[in-house]
């Protein structure tokens, strides 16, 4: 048996107590040795099987489940009996398994999460523990955790504020690094920072399971997640924390006070950022207009697509372009349309950068206006592309770049049906959530689909396997580089700007490599350049589940 990934703090488990543990177990495959050696004989069936015929049989029962959510609920108990099985079958079947422990199903797992709650995961940090988080920690029974992934559940994907229930993202994220960025699962830490909810809805329902009280906010609200980060900089000083769907008020207030602190990122802001400028990057392979030549127009205009356009600004600047005219490439429309000075007064402060100078104006006329190449949704409302825009695109230009990037799928902007039949399939189209191919014209079109995980997974490990200090933009604009030099030109030629799902972890060594590489060059490494190298080192590090 190989030790265990999680290091508990008690001594070597024997007999049940090997089979109850998920980072032990691996049921029937333990050999006729290791079953002599751990006190298993007589627990066992006789039949003793490799891993691969446990995930036929795990494969048979997800794919009998009549709902996703089913198999939701099956892949999570299979986390919490066996963790190499659950991994190795992720790995293994990745484009069937990731939209069920992830978006698309994860969205609906967190609005039913108290009503299909099995066992707790993870910590929860709530308002009532002010003054005494750091005891919490005491609670927890893994001494290397190396990345925590906090949301307060405020804005969970694009379904708004879902409270405690929004656990399920951090936990879905977590098995998304186990998977593809190869952090051991014993070395994660989903933590649920509780300080209520305004959805009367979830109050209301006598299973819910977090504080029955309206949202902390305000003064007090920082002063709780300063005390949460006081305590992770104690406990878990090499950790990184990684924001996640956190309301944009709040997302950019916390980013700005800890980014140049200590090691942490948003995903929202910032994954999401890299992960669209690398699908822009791809683009160009197919518009043959270079980046730097770029009008870009985002419609939605909270954290993900200002995180882009924050991003977009440095990779302007870095082919030379001041920020100033960097800025005057990216363009916002949001629910008031065109975001223009005139409107300084209702806007957020991180609006004000993109607050050009223009007059007010609807989505069509601001198309005809400034004419860009890319249109970027994220809205997190179906329908917001209207037909008549994408049509005004096409007009413009020869190959439109059409990125419906809101989640779950029934929150794209429009489909991808849609930006092919309105563009006479021209557009470069690329999604936050999985479609189906096209046929249009009598050829084959397959959409992109541009998710966080392209991203997040190779971040954070280059960041843990470095040791860095902060993440910075620079390690970014690395990581959106290097996905979109992955996408092969096979892809390309069928239209799609990111690699298949199947390719995730090998680039996600690529993406580590990256922004180690970053870090040792930058002095921002707090860990020696191992003398292997990069490459080796990393992937030496990984956690591998097979067994
Ligand atoms: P947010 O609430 O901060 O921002 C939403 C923005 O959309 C606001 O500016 C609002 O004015 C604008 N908006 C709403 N309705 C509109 C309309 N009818 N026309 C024009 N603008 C409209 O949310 P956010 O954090 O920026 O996330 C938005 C969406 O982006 C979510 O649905 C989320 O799923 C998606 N997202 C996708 C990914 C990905 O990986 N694909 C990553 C992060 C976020």
């Amino acid at each position: 048996m190989s030790k265990s990934s999680k290091q508990s703090k008690r001594g070597e488990p024997r007999g049940l107590e090997v089979l109850l543990d998920p980072a032990l177990n691996k049921s029937m495959a333990f050999t006729r040795e290791e079953r002599e050696r751990y006190g298993l004989r007589g627990l066992l069936p006789p039949a003793i099987v490799s891993q691969r015929t446990q995930i036929s049989r795990a494969l048979e029962n997800i794919r009998r489940k009549d709902s996703d959510i089913e198999r939701f609920i099956y892949l999570q108990s299979l986390a919490t009996r066996n963790e190499r099985l659950l991994y190795r079958l992720v790995l293994d079947h990745i484009e069937e398994i990731l939209p069920v422990i992830y978006t698309p199903t994860v969205g609906q797992a967190c609005k039913e999460f108290a009503h299909i709650f099995r066992q707790t995961r993870g910590m929860y940090v709530t308002a009532d523990d002010r003054g005494e988080i750091r005891k919490l920690f005491d609670n927890w029974p893994y001494d290397d955790v190396r990345v925590i992934v906090v949301t307060d559940g405020e804005r969970i994907l694009g379904l708004g504020d879902l409270g405690a229930n929004g656990m399920g993202i951090p936990i879905g994220k977590l098995a998304l690094y186990t998977a593809l960025g190869g952090i051991a699962p014993g070395k994660t830490l989903p933590v649920m920072f509780d300080v209520g909810t305004d959805n009367a809805e979830l109050r209301g329902d006598p299973l819910y399971l977090g504080l029955d009280r309206p949202r902390l906010r305000g003064v007090p609200y920082f002063e709780l997640f300063d005390e949460f980060v006081e305590a992770v900089q104690d406990v878990y000083p090499n950790a990184l924390l990684q924001f996640e769907d956190f309301a944009t008020p709040n997302a950019y207030a916390l980013l700005r006070r800890y980014r140049d602190k200590i090691l942490c990122f948003n995903d929202d802001i910032q994954g999401t950022a890299a992960m669209t400028l690398a699908g822009i990057h791809a683009s160009t392979r197919l518009s043959g207009i270079e980046f730097a030549d770029m009008r870009i127009m985002f419609v939605g205009a909270g954290s993900a697509a200002t995180g882009i356009a924050d991003l977009m600004t440095e990779a302007f600047v870095a082919t030379g372009l001041s920020r100033d005219e960097a800025r005057q490439r990216l363009w916002f429309v949001d629910i008031d349309g065109l975001v223009v000075a005139d409107r300084a007064d209702t806007l957020l402060p991180h609006n004000l950068p993109y607050a050009h100078e223009h007059e007010r104006c609807d989505l069509g006329a601001a198309i005809d206006a400034i004419e860009p190449h890319a249109l970027i949704g994220a809205t997190g409302v179906a329908g917001t592309f209207p037909r008549a825009a994408v049509e005004r695109m096409a007009a413009i230009n020869e190959r439109p770049v059409i990125f419906a990037l809101s989640n779950p799928t029934s929150n794209a902007e429009c489909t991808a049906e849609q930006a092919y039949a309105w563009t006479g399939g021209r557009a470069i189209f690329a999604s936050g959530s999985p479609f189906k191919p096209v046929e249009i014209n009598g050829e084959t079109v397959t959409p992109g689909q541009g998710n966080n995980a392209h991203i997040f997974p190779g971040v954070g490990l280059g960041a843990v396997m470095s040791g860095a200090r902060v993440v910075t933009d620079e390690m970014f604009l690395a990581a959106a580089a290097t996905l979109a030099e992955a996408v092969a030109d096979e892809n390309i030629r069928q239209g799609t700007v990111y690699p298949p799902l199947s390719s995730i972890r090998e680039i996600s060594v690529a993406i580590a490599v990256a922004v180690a590489e970053i870090a040792h060059s930058t002095g921002l490494a707090r860990y020696e350049r191992p003398s292997d190298g990069l490459v080796a080192h990393i992937k030496s590090q990984m956690f591998d589940p097979t067994y």
